[in-house]
């Protein structure tokens, strides 16, 4: 059966831009709130999971721009919360890569892919015509092409990040995970013991489908069916949600060149 329940702010997505606003929102008094997150735990792209034992982060890893004029919002609750972190500065760095057997591969055959990769790159910056470029098609071609492309490159210079904040890059080195940062800022505003979060002004695993506005302000729909109204909408969900189309909107959001603008 359909339910309804009225607030001043709904929020949408649990991540770290979905918990921040509703922390600001909860410092300037706005305490109606509702936070909706599709998943079973808040924090989003900043995720840690259990690798051999240890904890490892599967999303975000480092806090990028320190030292500089402005102070980092990240880097500062970072501090607030106590998060273990360590300066990273590549020098030492190195990657290895596995086979899907586990097998680390030589470094001579990683470096050869690594040198084919950057060429192409290269080569591809170089001419007009993108289809000149070699396309990766090895396993470590393609895990080489991923390291240099959608992770190194995918930002195009100048970073705001480093011209605001500062050019030092701290690595989180904390069993407790990057997430931790966001338990230690929801306490703030939302009822918390033993680290686990209470509140009911947090619903989980709850995927919102529909997004309608009208006069009377923001109705939004769930995958099951609860309907939940209020006077504004924070929707903190990626590009990459948006552009599945897994939300419907009412009225459309604008679309130019198939990207949601
Ligand atoms: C592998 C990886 C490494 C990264 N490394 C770094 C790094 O080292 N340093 C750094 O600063 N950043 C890094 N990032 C980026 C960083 O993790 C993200 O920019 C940041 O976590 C995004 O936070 P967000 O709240 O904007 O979005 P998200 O974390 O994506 O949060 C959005 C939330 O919305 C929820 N959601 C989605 N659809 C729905 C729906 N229909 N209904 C309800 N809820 C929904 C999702 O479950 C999610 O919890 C990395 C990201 C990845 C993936």
């Amino acid at each position: 059966m359909e339910s309804r329940n009225r607030c001043s702010v709904i929020i949408i997505g649990a991540g770290i831009s979905g918990i921040a606003a509703a922390r600001v929102l909860a410092k300037n008094g706005v305490e109606d709130i509702l936070i909706l997150e599709a998943s079973e735990s808040i924090g989003g792209r900043m995720k840690k999971g259990s690798f051999g034992g240890v904890a490892v982060e599967l999303g975000a890893g480092w806090i990028a721009g320190v030292g500089g004029e402005k102070p980092n919002p990240v880097w500062n609750l970072a501090v607030e919360s106590g998060l273990r972190t360590c300066y990273s500065d590549y020098s030492n760095a190195r990657f290895n890569i596995y086979d899907r057997s586990g097998n680390i591969y030589p470094s001579g055959v990683a470096s050869d892919a690594y040198k084919k990769g950057v060429d192409s790159a290269i080569r591809n910056l170089r001419e007009d015509e993108p289809h000149n470029a070699t396309t990766p098609e090895t396993p470590i071609e393609k895990a080489i092409d991923f390291i240099l492309h959608d992770f190194e490159m995918a930002e195009v210079e100048p970073i705001s990040t480093y011209i605001d904040f500062g050019e030092s890059e701290f690595l989180v080195a904390d069993e407790r995970g990057y997430e931790y940062l966001l338990y230690k800022v929801t306490e703030d505003f939302l009822l918390m013991s033993d680290g686990k979060i209470l509140d009911d002004r947090l619903k989980l695993n709850t995927v919102v489908r529909g997004i309608n506005q009208s006069t009377d302000g923001v109705t939004v729909t769930t995958e099951g069916g609860c309907v939940y109204e209020a006077d504004y909408v924070i929707l903190s969900v990626s590009i990459g949600v948006l552009q599945s189309q897994l939300i419907s909107f009412n009225p459309h959001l604008p679309v130019h060149n198939n990207f949601v603008l």
